[in-house]
């Protein structure tokens, strides 16, 4: 018997984190939210001064990074723990997901954090949320999903998003940054962003969250 595994990979404002939750929430599994390990490592690299282009530093860093994901009494966060500091805001900066973008590109750094990861697999389930969750860290999970949407869209949902949680960004700088960080998610020599080869595909442009999460539901109850 293996454990249910759901693989949600996608491009950057894609509405995965809000269908991983409500997925997470309404069929009771864990969740893994995968960028949110490189974007601490982001950080922790940031902290420590170790320049971004030191592969070798930072997978040293990442073997050893003292995080915690705790489970938030808000519905909608993760609390996210660096070295004993609450860091559940600073992680989502700009900067942090410029920075995140850049050291997920390193073979050795995603090596290092693939343990991780998968440790997060237990019962009753998971929802693995991330680029490469399908192709790379679970490659076997029964079920795959890729969500994505047009870039103007994308960087609309971050930007309203972003908004909400009080950070003050300009749309048009979101946009170039989101369709920076795609390139060179999807144009990096290991675990590039792209569809696993059996997910389904679901491009969310112009469907809203409840349109999305039905799609998704559908597809689970039929494949797990
Ligand atoms: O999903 P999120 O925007 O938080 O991810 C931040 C960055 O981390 C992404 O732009 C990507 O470069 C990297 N990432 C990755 N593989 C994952 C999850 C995130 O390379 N599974």
């Amino acid at each position: 018997e293996r454990t249910p595994v759901v693989t949600v990979d996608g491009p950057s404002g894609a509405g995965k984190g809000t269908i991983c939750h409500l997925l997470a929430q309404k069929l009771g599994f864990h969740l893994l939210d995968s960028g949110a390990i490189y974007r601490v490592l982001a950080l922790a690299s940031i902290h420590h001064d170790v320049e971004l282009d030191n592969e070798e530093a930072i997978s040293l860093l990442a073997a050893h990074l003292d995080v915690q994901f705790l489970a938030g009494n808000e519905n909608d966060n993760i609390k996210v723990v660096l070295e004993g500091e609450d860091v559940t805001r600073d992680i989502r900066t700009q900067e942090c997901s410029d920075a995140a973008s850049k050291i997920a590109a390193f073979p050795r750094v995603r090596e290092a954090l693939l343990r991780r990861q998968r440790a997060f697999e237990a019962e009753p389930g998971l929802i693995a949320d991330g680029r490469d969750m399908g192709t790379v860290v679970f490659p076997e999970a029964p079920v795959k999903i890729f969500l994505t949407a047009s870039a103007e869209e994308r960087a609309e949902r971050r930007y309203n998003q972003l908004q909400d949680k009080g950070f003050d960004v300009k749309i048009d700088r979101l946009l170039a940054e989101i369709i920076e960080r795609d390139e060179r998610d999807m144009n990096r020599l290991v675990a590039p962003l792209k569809p696993a080869d059996d997910a389904l595909v679901v491009d969310t442009t112009g469907i809203n969250i409840e349109g999305v999460l039905d799609i998704v539901i559908t597809h689970i109850e039929k494949n797990l």
